[in-house]
């Protein structure tokens, strides 16, 4: 009998004589399809991180003057910003993503509060470039207490906790309430507050959503449910919401308009940075929303290639270690 390596599945290298087969996993295999949507959503965090710190703090008014010669829209990777960044380099979202995602990956995909807050700790002695005021209050507080949970505060409203959500979301797909439970241990080492967490706990369902493919009326409607829950979060197509601060439900709003208006990966990073204000951190949460929607290869190749080669590798990594750790829905 001849071998004619076509057998898949369960008669893969069953039959007497042959060699087994290797596993065939074709590119739109429900597996590779979620790894591509896990790359996308990663690479897309840190892209609109980089892209975003160029204008952090500008009004759209200053952008569109500052980039008149370019149409009036900031689009590339070029560095720069009030951080004075080289091209490609990010900022504390992405720094503070990828720390939380080695340590998701030392627990095994499960996260402890106390895993957590060293991982933080750790990423601020390196000396990140910026770091945010509630961030760092609580990381000097667990410093000197050990506390992993910050005392609640109706003060701690900011988006420091939600922009490194990706991680959790990759890690536990498919775990039920597990990726709440791992959310909120991670959020509150630094953000103690229950409208952050309403914001971080639909951003980890609309992530979930969207790397299960889910039809985008659904995404839609998990948007909406939380405006529903907490009439901060309330927004409307008509009603541009420009110049975001690091408030979490301006944060959102600004991503969730992008996000929910653009036809593309391109389309909805360029308006939601454009916007201004917190730039970068928008950037960050609807580069990884949109990444992991549309997928790695529609991401433009020029913002991959502009990308920080070291940390473009660290996000590909992660995002193929922790997708592992999901299970099918
Ligand atoms: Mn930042
Ligand atoms: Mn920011």
């Amino acid at each position: 009998m001849l071998c004619t390596g076509t057998l898949t599945g369960t008669h893969a290298g069953r039959s007497g004589g042959c060699p087994p087969l290797p596993e065939i996993v074709p590119a739109t295999s429900p597996a590779r399809a979620l790894e591509d949507r896990a790359i996308g959503a990663y690479l897309g965090l840190a892209i609109g991180d980089a892209l975003g710190a160029t204008v952090e703090f500008l009004t759209p008014r200053e952008i569109r003057h500052a980039f008149a010669r370019h149409g009036g829209a900031h689009t590339e990777i070029t560095g720069g910003g009030w951080l004075r960044l080289k091209r490609g380099q990010v900022t504390d979202d992405t720094g503070m993503a990828l720390a939380l995602g080695e340590a998701l990956l030392t627990g095994g995909g499960k996260l402890e509060a106390l895993a957590a807050a060293h991982a933080f700790d750790a990423w601020m002695r390196s000396k990140p470039i910026d770091i945010g005021n509630t961030v760092r209050r609580n990381l000097l507080r667990f410093r000197a207490t050990g506390e992993t949970a910050a005392p609640p505060s109706e003060h701690d409203a900011g988006n420091g906790a939600v922009m490194r959500t990706l991680p959790v979301a990759l890690a536990t797909l498919g775990h039920g309430d597990a990726g709440a439970a791992a959310f909120k241990a991670q959020a509150h080492v630094t953000h103690n507050n229950p409208l952050s967490d309403a914001g971080g706990l639909c951003l980890l369902d609309l992530l979930h959503a969207a790397l299960a493919r889910r039809p985008w009326p659904e995404l839609l409607a998990r948007a909406r449910a939380l405006e529903a829950a907490h009439k901060e979060y309330a927004w409307s197509a008509a009603q541009r919401h420009e110049n975001p601060s690091g408030y979490i439900a301006h944060t959102l709003i600004a991503v969730f308009q992008a996000f929910f208006t653009a036809s593309s990966f391109e389309g909805c990073l360029v308006d939601v940075i454009n916007r201004g204000g917190d730039a970068d951190t928008t950037g960050a949460i609807a580069g990884a929303l949109a990444g992991a929607w549309y997928g790695m290869e529609t991401i433009p190749p020029r913002w991959t290639k502009a990308l920080d080669p070291a940390i473009a590798q660290r996000c590909r990594e992660q995002a193929i270690k922790l997708c592992a750790f999901a299970r099918a829905p």
